[in-house]
C-alpha cells in the first residue's frame, strides 16, 4: 500500500480490485459491499472517505462510536463489527444498522432480550471461530449447529447470516480455506434449518479478493483505506465538551 495515494485514490483502487474479483467469479457488483472500518480513526479521517463517496463504516468500540457518530453525517450507514459486552448492549442497539459479530448463545440471548424491552429488531450476524483458536471470540462450529435452533427461535433478532475472522496468515491464499468453510457451513445451516443466512461478513485489508472469490457479501476493510492505525481508540478532546 503507498500513502502517497490519496484517501480517495485507495478507496478507488480497493472498490476496483472488489468489482474485478467479481467479474472473475461472475457475480454482481452490487453483491458485495465494503464495510470501511473506521475504528480508531479521527472523524476528520471518517469525513474524507464519506467525501469521497462512501456511506458504509464499521466500528468496534461502543465508547468510541458513541462520541463519533454524532459528529459525522446522519446519511452514513454504521456497522458494529467488534466484541459487544453485554453491559454496552443497550446504548449499542440503536446506534448500529447490523452487528457483524455476535460470539455466543448469552450475547445473543442478551440482545434478544433488551431488543424486546426497547421494542427494536436488530439485524446480526453470527461469528463463527473458524480455526476453533480457544482465544477467540465466536461460536465453535459444532455449538452452533447445535444451538442453531434456539437462536432462530429468539423473535426479536434478525439473522442476516455468518461472519468470521481467521487468523493472520503471512499470505493471503491462506486464508481461504477457512472462507470455505464459512460459506459451506451456511450452506450446511440453511439446508438443515431451512433458514436463510444471505450475508457472509469475510475478509479484511490483506485478504478481502479472495473473500469475495469465496462468497463475501461484506468485507471489513480497515487500514488498507486509512494506513495504518496508529493508536487503539479514538477520543474527543476534552475541550470539545465530552466526558471521558
Ligand atoms: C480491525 C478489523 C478489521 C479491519 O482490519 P484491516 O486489516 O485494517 O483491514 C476487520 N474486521 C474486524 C473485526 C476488525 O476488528
Amino acid at each position: 500500500m503507498s500513502l502517497a495515494l490519496s484517501t480517495a485514490q485507495r478507496l478507488e483502487s480497493i472498490l476496483e480490485k472488489m468489482n474485478e474479483a467479481c467479474v472473475r467469479t461472475s457475480r454482481a457488483a452490487d453483491s458485495v459491499r465494503l464495510v470501511a472500518v473506521s475504528k480508531t480513526q479521527s472523524p476528520e479521517a471518517v469525513q474524507e472517505v464519506c467525501d469521497a463517496g462512501h456511506l458504509l463504516f464499521g466500528e468496534s468500540r461502543i465508547q468510541e462510536a458513541k462520541a463519533k457518530i454524532p459528529l459525522l453525517s446522519s446519511r452514513i450507514e454504521w456497522h458494529f463489527i467488534g466484541h459487544l459486552q453485554k453491559n454496552k448492549i443497550r446504548a449499542a442497539l440503536p446506534m448500529f444498522d447490523l452487528f457483524h459479530g455476535v460470539d455466543s448463545f448469552e450475547t445473543a440471548e442478551e440482545m434478544n432480550r433488551i431488543a424486546d424491552e426497547a421494542g427494536l429488531t436488530p439485524k446480526v450476524l453470527l461469528e463463527v471461530n473458524v480455526a476453533e483458536e480457544s482465544t477467540k471470540f465466536g461460536f465453535g462450529v459444532e455449538k452452533l449447529r447445535a444451538q442453531m435452533e434456539h437462536l432462530l427461535g429468539m423473535d426479536r433478532l434478525v439473522i442476516h447470516g455468518l461472519m468470521c475472522i481467521p487468523p493472520p496468515q503471512p499470505k493471503a491464499e491462506g486464508s481461504r480455506p477457512y472462507f470455505v468453510l464459512l460459506r459451506e457451513l451456511r450452506d450446511k445451516l440453511e439446508n438443515e434449518f431451512h433458514c436463510r443466512l444471505p450475508e457472509l461478513s469475510m475478509g479484511m485489508s490483506g485478504d478481502f479478493v479472495i473473500a469475495i472469490e469465496e462468497g463475501a457479501t461484506y468485507v471489513r476493510v480497515g487500514s488498507a483505506i486509512f494506513g495504518e492505525r496508529k493508536g487503539k481508540s479514538w477520543k474527543p478532546q476534552p475541550e470539545a465538551g465530552f466526558e471521558d
